[in-house]
């Protein structure tokens, strides 16, 4: 059995930063990949969006300023500075390295932590979790491990039910989205769209990107809006997207009055504004014959264009499993402001496994690096340290 002060379970993002926080030297991290925060390789497209620039806590599914006050972006962009890693940001605020590779963000982590007296355990699944008196048992496929401070870093983990302690089930966020049949535009991009999501009487909206699949919607703003079907546990509902956001109802119908002067078949009515699948799907939708003269087409039928222009609506029946996190987890009000559990002392959370998620954009590595940053920070004077 071996025996260190502290234990921080995953090797991720916040695991990382909470160890390369902590000045202890009896630590160690437990993870059952083969390298240390190997899943930043795939983030942000291969890139790994680090952060945001615009860090407000209402991008979160609920305030958690009184954390990232604590640890906020610049933060951030100071220790990766101080790590050697540079940074720029886009249009839209996302900080990435500059190199564009997130391989630049896991050679610094993984350098700094080969630099300091961090012990770590790869390949160690861990399998189970005991309490004995002041002591945590580690139960990995190879070995077991005491501690007498333990942090969960692990992301969505069955290993709380070892602990026993209550959580808010995991649902997969920031995902794709099944709906009814969407095959005739399958493939079709959006750009600037309005989508907006209805489950259980409450609403989310973003403007992004929308990328039709055969049965299903994807891109970054379906992304967004999936967190509210996992915030409220269910993936059945509405999507409405408003392909038109920056045109009102009433300047459409006066701009789709003039289109009629086209003087064109109604099949070609649309071309010039919106490419054929699309139209084609506002064809079916008004069940209007296309091959009549676009002068012929009523007011009534202008009224259903613009109506399903503004909001085209598909049913979600479910999501695609290429969540980029989970909702769930821990919940803030059984942690206290250092993110130890209320009632199990020296026990700790940090990253995903806590009941914040954010938005796409950078808000989830925040997160990972604000409250690793804070858990290690307060082992530091939990065990007399100093960074
Ligand atoms: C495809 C993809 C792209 C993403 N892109 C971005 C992005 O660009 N920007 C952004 O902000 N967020 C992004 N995210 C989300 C972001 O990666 C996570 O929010 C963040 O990694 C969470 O950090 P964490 O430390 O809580 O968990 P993780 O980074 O998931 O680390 C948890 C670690 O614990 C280990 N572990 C789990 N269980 C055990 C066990 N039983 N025993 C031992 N080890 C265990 C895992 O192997 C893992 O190494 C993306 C996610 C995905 C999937």
């Amino acid at each position: 059995m071996l025996n260190f002060d502290t234990i921080i379970i995953g090797g991720g993002a916040s695991g990382c930063m909470c160890g390369l926080s902590c000045s202890a030297s009896n630590i160690a991290i437990i993870d059952n990949n083969n390298k240390i925060a190997k899943k930043l390789l795939i983030t942000g497209n291969g890139r790994c969006n680090l952060t945001n620039l615009k860090m407000k806590s209402k991008f979160f599914n609920q305030d958690n300023s009184l954390y990232l006050d604590r640890y906020n972006v610049s933060s951030t962009l100071d220790f990766f500075a101080s790590l050697g890693l540079m940074t720029f940001s886009d249009e839209e605020n996302r900080v990435y390295p500059i190199s564009n590779s997130a391989k630049s963000v896991v050679n610094v982590i993984e350098n700094a932590i080969n630099k300091s007296n961090i012990n770590v355990f790869l390949e160690h699944c861990v399998e189970k979790i005991e309490k004995e008196g002041d002591n945590f048992i580690i139960t990995t496929n190879k070995e077991s491990f005491t501690c007498n401070n333990l942090v969960l870093a692990t992301g969505k983990s069955e290993l709380l039910d070892c602990l026993k302690i209550e959580y808010k089930n995991f649902m997969p966020s920031l995902c794709a989205l099944k709906t009814n049949s969407t095959r005739g535009l399958s493939n079709i991009r959006l750009r600037d769209v309005k989508v907006e999501a209805c489950v259980n009487g409450k609403s989310i909206s973003d403007i992004g990107e929308v990328l039709f699949k055969d049965s299903g919607l994807s891109g970054i703003a379906i992304f967004n809006i999936s967190s509210l079907f996992a915030r409220e546990g269910k993936f059945d509902g509405k999507v409405t997207i408003d392909m038109l956001p920056k045109e009102d109802t009433e300047s459409l119908i006066k701009m789709l009055q003039k289109r009629k002067t086209l003087n064109c078949l109604v099949r070609q009515f649309f071309d010039g504004m919106f490419v054929k699948e699309v139209a084609y799907e506002i064809f079916n939708r008004c069940k209007i014959d296309e091959n009549k003269p676009s002068i012929r087409i009523t007011d009534q039928e202008i009224e259903n264009f613009a109506h399903t222009i503004k909001s085209l609506d598909f049913t979600v029946k479910g999501y695609y499993p290429n969540n980029q996190v989970f909702s769930g987890g821990i919940k803030l009000s059984d942690l206290d402001e250092n993110l130890q559990h209320k009632q199990i002392k020296n026990l700790y959370f940090c990253g995903e496994i806590c009941d914040i998620d954010g938005q796409c954009g950078g808000y989830n590595l925040q997160w990972a690096w604000t409250s690793g940053h804070i858990v290690g920070n307060a082992l530091n004077s939990n065990i007399g340290g100093k960074k």
